[in-house]
């Protein structure tokens, strides 16, 4: 595999890092990334992934967008609601660049469909609004021994990490909301700048775990406080009885 002309120049400011060069380059276009929700998280991770020339993107989304969505979902327009995000965030990358070959599924991951429509990827990043769907997507990630990048925003919190084996997502949150869509972001709101904060920011621990850029992010949770202009590091501890990645499981 090689860069045409025109991917040299389109990625040349990449190309140029020591830390990416050629050969990192090379391999964001082998990658394969599956982003689960195509909503406000996505709204800042597409445009930095697509960019960036990852050469295969799946969308799993089978929302459509809505007016309130607009505040926070930059990659929709005021003519499109009522239309499928994951077909319009398709559309999106396909315009912005067409090194980057995508495919829209519309449909939501549920416990029968998750591991068949995740396999194959190289990272999954998962920006859902409920937990139910968020642990479906680990323990899919864990089982098919996937990096999982888990982003989320609400009122002025962001939160961000990447979880590679043990600890997983589970191990932070716990089985508590397993059963419910815990979805609140409707009734306790959240700045829209923030989710493109929170989104851009896993986006680039995307490239970095890709390319190797740096040191291994998996297992730390990144927390910006959208009052105080802050981010905050906390080491997620494996939990050894869980029910994903402890050793009883
Ligand atoms: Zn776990």
């Amino acid at each position: 595999m090689a860069l045409s002309d025109d991917e040299l120049d389109r990625y040349a400011r990449h190309i140029v890092l020591p830390q990416v060069g050629g050969a990192g380059q090379l391999r964001l276009k082998d990658a394969r990334i599956a982003i689960v929700g195509a909503g406000g998280i996505a709204g800042g991770v597409l445009p930095a992934l697509v960019g960036a020339g990852i050469g295969h993107l799946t969308i799993i989304d089978d929302d459509r967008v809505e007016l309130s969505n607009l505040q926070r979902q930059p990659i929709y327009g005021s003519d499109q609601i009522g239309e499928r995000k994951s077909d319009l965030a398709a559309r999106f990358a396909g315009k912005r660049n067409p090194h980057v070959k995508v495919r829209a599924i519309v449909d939501r991951i549920d416990i029968d469909n998750a591991d068949a429509i995740l396999s194959g990827h190289d990272l999954v990043f998962d920006g859902t609004d409920n937990f139910a769907t968020r642990l479906i997507v680990n323990d899919a990630s864990f089982r098919l021994g996937i990096p999982l990048i888990s982003a989320a925003a609400q009122q002025f919190q962001g939160q961000v990490a990447l979880f590679r084996g043990r600890p997983c997502y589970r191990c932070f949150v716990g089985d508590a909301f397993d059963a419910d869509d815990c979805d609140t972001c409707a009734e306790l709101g959240v700045l829209g700048a923030l989710t493109g904060t929170i989104g851009n920011f896993a986006a680039l621990m995307a490239i970095r775990a890709l390319v190797g850029i740096g040191p291994d992010a998996a297992g730390t949770l990144h927390l910006f406080d959208g009052l105080s202009l802050s981010w905050k590091q906390l080491r997620i501890s494996a939990d050894l009885s869980c029910r994903t990645c402890g050793e009883t499981s």
